[in-house]
């Protein structure tokens, strides 16, 4: 998949006349217990059309990790829907897959690397020979083609992350959410994980929904990049990231246009955080459609 995807991101998901491949509607979640309810999610609205890269970003608390739930289908939303290729999600759907923040605990420290990725494909009841074609491209995909046999506990931080990633590419998600899947390694080997989503996403084709706090993560890697409200949480603004397709750190983040998209960026979170509702002014890449 080359240019085809950014020519998307132009043309954002509800002005393009196809249905998206992750539609949420109206999604709104309240938390009740002992007498106090918590309004995380007043109501969400937006479409990802299939092979787009959009990242999420909203100050903590915002509700970034109720929305990911309610879109896996860990969490029911209040009111509101999740549907991924016309499917209303009422539970995990198979075409989904979830790469965390916590590597350490999302792998199992006694199982291998090649053993760690096979293990969703023998709960998907893939034949033996189809798992191993799966998990030899899925580690090659992500450079870790030669620690099949070592266990995570032998590898670092990133390389962790990598064997997450893997895991989820071997899965063929129609879907891959991320929820801040960086925040714990170094800034160094971050920005290679950065050009690595971006490399897989563009070879493979796979839809990524990316969640982080990261500003800048999310305007380098995103070809929209939704802003979130404080909680009660709703989508401030859709901006389109009209940077190059072909990105690389140095390039990227030296252009006058991400400075500008990030300093917006920036300010809608600031004001999010000061609890305003409004679009800020000025908006560089605005999608008005999804507003
Ligand atoms: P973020 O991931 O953006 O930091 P969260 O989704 O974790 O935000 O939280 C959003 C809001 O919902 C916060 O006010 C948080 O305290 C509240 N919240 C999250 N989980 C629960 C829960 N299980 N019960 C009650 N309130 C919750």
């Amino acid at each position: 998949m080359s240019t085809p995807a950014d020519v998307r991101a132009a043309t954002p998901v509800p002005g393009s006349g196809h249905p998206p491949l992750l539609d949420v509607r109206g999604v709104r979640k309240v938390y009740d217990g002992r007498g106090r309810s918590v309004e995380a999610l007043r109501d969400l609205t937006f479409g990802v059309a299939v092979g787009e890269l959009v990242c999420i970003v909203g100050p903590s608390g915002a509700g970034k990790t109720t929305l990911l739930r309610c879109i896996s289908g860990l969490l029911e939303p209040t009111s509101g829907e999740v549907v991924l290729q016309g499917e209303q999600v009422t539970g995990p759907p198979r075409g989904m897959a979830v790469v965390f923040q916590e590597y350490g605990r999302s792998l199992f420290p006694w199982m291998t690397v090649r053993q760690n990725v096979e293990l969703p494909l023998k709960e998907k009841k893939v034949p033996r020979a189809e798992r191993r074609r799966l998990v030899e491209e899925a580690l090659e995909a992500v450079g870790l083609a030669d620690v099949h046999t070592a266990h995570p506990w032998q590898l670092s931080g990133g390389m962790q992350q990598r064997v997450a990633i893997a895991r989820a590419l071997a899965y063929e998600p129609q879907v891959l959410l991320m929820d801040e899947p960086f925040a714990a390694v170094d800034a160094q080997t971050r920005a290679d994980l950065e050009d690595l989503v971006r490399a897989l996403w563009k070879r493979l084709g796979v839809t990524v929904l990316f969640v982080t706090h990261d500003i800048d993560e999310a305007v380098y890697l995103g070809q929209r990049v939704l802003v979130l409200s404080a909680s009660p949480t709703v989508v401030l603004e859709d901006v389109v990231i009209d940077l190059p397709a072909e990105r690389d750190q140095l390039t990227i983040r030296s252009l006058p246009r991400f400075a500008e998209l990030r300093g917006h960026v920036y300010r809608l979170v600031q004001q999010a955080k000061r609890g305003g509702g409004a679009a800020a002014s000025g908006p560089p890449g605005r999608a008005p459609e999804a507003m």
